[in-house]
Order: C-alpha cells, then sequence, then structure tokens
C-alpha cells in the first residue's frame, strides 16, 4: 500500500497553494489528489469575470513569485480586472505546474480513518494510506436547491453551476431566481446570448459593490478608502478590515464573529454588473411559492399571486456548506467531527476535532470568518497550515496573520 506523511483532496486554488507551502517542508512527503481547477473550469458559465479584485485573486505562494503578473510575462498574455474566468483557470493550471507538480488527478472514492492515520480509496481501487489529511474540495458538493424544485427534472430547473454555457438558453424564457453574484452574472450572460431573462428575488433591494459611491471613495478619497477597505476585498468599509485578520477573528465573541460573517457574505453582485442588467426585469421582495411542469415547460407562482410560465428556472441559490456531504468521507469519519451546522469546528491549522484532519475553504468560514470563501483566504489558510504541520519555525519563515493586509496592499 503507497504512503505518504500528508495527503491532500483538491487542486483548486486552496489544495494547490497549500502543497506549495506543505513541499518547502525538507523531507515532508506530500501527496495532492484532484483535477485542477476543475471547478471553475466545469461549474462556472463562460464569459464570466471574476467578482474579487486583482490583489485578491492571486493564488498565495511561499515565494510570492507565481502571482498573475508573472503568469501574464510567462505566457505572453494581458488581461486586467475584472479578470476573465479564462484567464483565471489557465493562470491555475500554469500554478500547478510550476509549483505541483506530480499532481494525481484521480478521484477519491472514500477515505476512513483508523489509529494509523486515514486511508484514502482512489477511484481506480488503489488504496493510499496518509498521516494527515488537508480536505480542500471546493463547494461542488453543497449545492442548495430550495424545496419548491426538489421533484423537478434538471430540464426545467437547474443549479447556475450545473451550466458550463449558457447560450444554449437562446431565444428561450429564463427565470433566474437569487440576487448574489452567481445569479446577476448569469443573468447577464444570458440576456446577451439572446435569452429573455428575469429576476426574481427575496432580497427588498440589489446589493451592488464597488458602485459609484466606494468608486468615488476609491479614486477621491485614498487615503481613507485604504483605512477603510483592505486588499482583501471581502466585506463592506471598515469591516473589510476587521475580516483581513483571520487570527483577530476568531478570538472575538461568537456573536461578533456570526455578524461580521453575515455582513460580509451577504449576496450582492459586481457594481460593473449594473449597467449590463439595465434591460433585464428584476423583481425584488419576491418567493416562489410553488412550481410544477406543464408539459416541457414550467409553471411558477410568485408570493405576489403572479404566475410565469416559462423555458426553464436557473437557481442561482448559492451553496450551504455541510461537510457530511463530501461523498468520499465515509459515514463514520463524517459524523465523528464536530460541527456547527454543517461547519466543522476548526482550532489553529484549520485542524478539525479529529487530529490531524484538516479543512480548508468555505468549510473553514465558521472558525476562521469570511475570507476562507474566497481565494484571498489562501494567503492565510495556507501559512497556517504549514505553521500546523511543521511547526512554529518552518511557519515563522513565512508570516502569518496581519502582514497579508501590507503584502496585497
Ligand atoms: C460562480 C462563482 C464565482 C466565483 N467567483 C469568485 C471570485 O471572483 N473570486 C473568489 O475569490 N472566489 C470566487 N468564487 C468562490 C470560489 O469557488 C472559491 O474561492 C474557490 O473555488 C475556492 O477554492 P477551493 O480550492 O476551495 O475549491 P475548488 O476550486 O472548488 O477546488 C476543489 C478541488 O477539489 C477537487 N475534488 C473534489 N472532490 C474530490 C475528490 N473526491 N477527489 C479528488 N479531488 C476532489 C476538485 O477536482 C477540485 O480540484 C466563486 C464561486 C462561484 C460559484
Amino acid at each position: 500500500m503507497a504512503k505518504c506523511d500528508v495527503a491532500i483532496i483538491g487542486a483548486g486554488p486552496y489544495g494547490l497553494s497549500a502543497t506549495a507551502h506543505l513541499r518547502t517542508v525538507k523531507g515532508l512527503d506530500v501527496h495532492t489528489f484532484g483535477e485542477p481547477m476543475s471547478f471553475w473550469e466545469r461549474n462556472m458559465p463562460k464569459g464570466m469575470l471574476l467578482r474579487s479584485g486583482w490583489a485578491a485573486s492571486q493564488i498565495a505562494d511561499p515565494n510570492q513569485s507565481l502571482t498573475m503578473e508573472a503568469y501574464q510575462a510567462a505566457s505572453r498574455t494581458h488581461f486586467s480586472s475584472p479578470v476573465p474566468l479564462d484567464h483565471f483557470v489557465e493562470y491555475g493550471h500554469w500554478y500547478q505546474r510550476q509549483s505541483v507538480p506530480g499532481l494525481d488527478s484521480r478521484k477519491i472514492a472514500r477515505v476512513e480513518s483508523d489509529s494509523k492515520g486515514f486511508r484514502l480509496m482512489l477511484q481506480d481501487g488503489e488504496t493510499v494510506l496518509a498521516g494527515r489529511l488537508v480536505v480542500a474540495a471546493g463547494i461542488g458538493s453543497f449545492t442548495w436547491r430550495p424545496p419548491e424544485f426538489a421533484s423537478l427534472p434538471c430540464s426545467l430547473a437547474s443549479h447556475t453551476s450545473e451550466h458550463r454555457e449558457l447560450r444554449r438558453f437562446a431565444g428561450k424564457q429564463v427565470l433566474v431566481i437569487g440576487s448574489g453574484q452567481s445569479a446577476l452574472e448569469s443573468a447577464a450572460l444570458l440576456h446577451e446570448s439572446g435569452t429573455e431573462v428575469e429576476i426574481v428575488a427575496r432580497a427588498r433591494q440589489i446589493r451592488w459593490l464597488g458602485g459609484l459611491v466606494s468608486r468615488t471613495m476609491q479614486h477621491g478619497l485614498g487615503t481613507i478608502s485604504k483605512l477603510l477597505y483592505a486588499p482583501t476585498d471581502v466585506g463592506p468599509a471598515g469591516i473589510s478590515q476587521v475580516v483581513a485578520r483571520p487570527d483577530f477573528v476568531r478570538r472575538m465573541p461568537r456573536s461578533i464573529q456570526d455578524w461580521l460573517r453575515n455582513r460580509s457574505i451577504r449576496p450582492a453582485g459586481a457594481g460593473w454588473l449594473a449597467a449590463r442588467l439595465q434591460n433585464v426585469p428584476i423583481n425584488l421582495g419576491r418567493s416562489i411559492v410553488s412550481a410544477a411542469p406543464v408539459g416541457e415547460r414550467i409553471r411558477v407562482q410568485l408570493n405576489d399571486g403572479s404566475e410565469r410560465t416559462i423555458d426553464h428556472v436557473l437557481l442561482g441559490t448559492g451553496y450551504r456548506v455541510d461537510v457530511s456531504k463530501y461523498d468520499f468521507l465515509a459515514p463514520k469519519l463524517a459524523q465523528s467531527i464536530s460541527r456547527f451546522q454543517g461547519y466543522p469546528r476548526l482550532r489553529g491549522g484549520f485542524e478539525s476535532s479529529i487530529p490531524r484532519l484538516h479543512f480548508l475553504g468555505a468549510p473553514a468560514i465558521w472558525s476562521f470568518g469570511p475570507l476562507m470563501q474566497f481565494v484571498v483566504g489562501t494567503h492565510y489558510s495556507s501559512r497556517a497550515l504549514l505553521r500546523c504541520v511543521a511547526g512554529k519555525a518552518a511557519g515563522d519563515r513565512v508570516r502569518v496573520g496581519e502582514p497579508l493586509v501590507a503584502e496585497l496592499g
């Protein structure tokens, strides 16, 4: 049976960055599994632009050399902010080739634990024994489908993550549900590709990020803006500076942590989307009462008494973290992880209640704050993991915590 010191499940931004950091430790055998950037490549729509700003879209690496600027120079391409999805995917692949050679793209079918460590069963039947396991498997398992749509086929109601190519809806009538970036950007892309699209959302107003007020502040009041907004690009004025410091956030009373999280990751759209949605009808303060098939179409009833019969409903209803939904975790192992509403309770080094089992990315939001929902969180999590795995000395060589803001700024 193959053995390694550390196994990492996931080759998105979090898994790649964690691998690059852990591989700086001499003698540590780190084995990483997963298809690189697969979620970005397959579960986000063609033509998408990243919501996060330039500095916040860089994947952390231990030498701070695998930046998007370095990628552009190496590949002789040019792009700017907002970063186009295709370029970001290519950047991720380039990052992987530079810092994670020998990546094993096979899928992990099952993980069990015993006194010796973690037993990973691969899709082809091979087994690997790892002393430590880092789960960086993303949010693909956590898609949220409202109960009204539970029994409807995907041909009538599908989640935004099920689409790479939205042009297939050209000439059709589509109702998009939600007021977050996924819903709003999908609606814009549908509209631009000739779909008759309408948005319905429970929210009473759309929150635009980096809209007029924020842009004016950033250009006109440079220093004040820098004081209010951290380069991590997560959270509103003032709160942005607090959540950019996960070490600080996790020492706060639980009620304040929850408030910071709710304020920072409420549904919102990038300001640059507003103009693209000018001709798309948006119904706010409405919810879905029922949905039923009518021949090859779907009839939806709203709480204002109105009805729509359309070709398709696109659910921009987001994701709800629940690590027990990672189908590769054996039920016994998943149930033994201490959790709160699906989030694992993590201590320093992103370690769960099961010794040497770590979770990175969105599952870490409850313990380390909203930064962990975004690529920028890699700048904190990879270092904290390294510090935990290799000891304080190694962790201190790459700084943890406060300097994150200075580095990105
Ligand atoms: C539409 C949309 C737009 C977004 N835009 C932004 C943005 O602009 N900026 C931003 O910072 N964030 C954005 N996000 C959030 C983004 O998803 C996360 O920041 C990022 O993907 C987190 O990276 P990750 O490494 O945790 O997960 P992922 O990128 O999802 O990577 C998961 C990895 O795990 C692997 N994996 C899963 N299961 C297994 C298994 N059983 N065996 C082996 N490998 C496995 C996958 O193959 C993949 O390699 C967006 C999300 C969505 C849905």
